[in-house]
């Protein structure tokens, strides 16, 4: 049945979540800070607010999508809060979302952080995968979690509100390291006599392979912290460390800087040197965490 809510920030991703939501027949009030962003969305049956404090007084439930925490901050600053149910979309840190689960509560709101893990083309299509991460209020995610699974899933992570930017940005780390082995692969073989696109699909399909390898050893990992018995590491870190000095004479042989390789190799070098070549990856959690 057809909700209402409140959308704050018409940017690229704002703009596609207004979209979805009035594709799917909710009633949608609009703010951007630049008013011309909204026209396109009127066109389409969203209610354009003259203010941030007037569209959060519009509706119960306050969506916010806007650049960064400072806009936020200034976007809500004039606005009455009490007894809003205020999401928050926009990408923050952990802290910042705590931040603002407590002055939610203080003004007597509730409050719910989102982490989108999707691209802006990505909302609104359910076979694209997309979804976002939430934290914070469970009263609050149980009484919208419908409307919110609009644009794309919902998966609620916990009442602590950093959980949910902790999810989002463990996975945008991950994913920066990905980078960096794709970048380099590339530089690897820009010169050589190699096929480009079929070189692209054996990477991705050796980056799909080795994502699962490396999961499950770190599960494995942690079950021997737990006490149990790790069993045969099938890579550990003596045989990985001999094996890098591979990867970096070929970089040299190939006129590629090997920057993007060297920070994780010396870390497993310094888990070799400290005794634990032995062990698998998981030492490197340790290592990065122990201060
Ligand atoms: P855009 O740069 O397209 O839009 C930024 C929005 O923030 C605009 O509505 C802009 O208003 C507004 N804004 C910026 N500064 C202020 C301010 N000081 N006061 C009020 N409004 C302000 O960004 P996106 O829409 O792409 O991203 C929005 C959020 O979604 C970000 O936190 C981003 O990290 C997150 N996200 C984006 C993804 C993407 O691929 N696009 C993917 C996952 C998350 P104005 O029009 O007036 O400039």
């Amino acid at each position: 049945r057809p909700r209402s809510l409140s959308l704050l920030g018409l940017g690229a991703m704002g703009t596609a979540l207004a979209r979805t939501w009035l594709a799917a027949g909710h009633r949608v009030t609009v703010w951007n800070r630049t008013p011309a962003r909204a026209e396109p969305l009127r066109a389409l049956g969203a209610t354009v607010a003259g203010s941030a404090a007037e569209a959060v007084a519009a509706n119960d439930l306050v969506v916010l999508c806007l650049l960064d925490d400072a806009s936020v901050g200034e976007t809500l600053a004039g606005a009455e809060l009490a007894g809003r149910d205020l999401v928050n979309l926009t990408t923050s840190t952990p802290a910042d979302a705590r931040v603002w689960a407590d002055r939610a509560q203080a003004a007597g709101a509730r409050f719910l952080d989102g982490g989108i893990m999707a691209v802006p083309p990505m909302i609104g299509v359910p076979e694209a995968g997309g979804y976002v991460f939430y934290s914070g209020s469970a009263e609050l995610f149980a009484a919208h979690q419908e409307i919110l699974a609009v644009p794309a899933g919902a998966r609620y992570v916990g009442e602590d509100a950093g959980l949910a930017a902790l999810h989002d940005v463990a996975l945008l780390s991950a994913m920066s390291g990905m980078f960096a082995g794709i970048t380099h692969a590339f530089a690897l073989v820009r010169e050589a006599d190699v096929d480009l696109g079929g070189f692209s699909g054996l990477l991705a399909d050796w980056l799909v392979a080795m994502a699962r390898v490396a999961v499950t050893e770190d599960q494995h990992a942690q079950k021997a912290e737990q006490g149990e018995d790790q069993g045969d590491v099938a890579s550990n870190l003596a045989m990985q460390v001999a094996g890098n000095a591979t990867l970096l004479r070929t970089a040299e042989q190939q006129g590629v800087s090997a920057e993007l390789l060297t920070p994780y190799m010396e870390l497993m070098e310094r888990a070799v040197a400290e005794g634990h070549g032995d062990r698998d990856g998981s030492v490197l959690v340790e290592l990065l965490t122990a201060h």
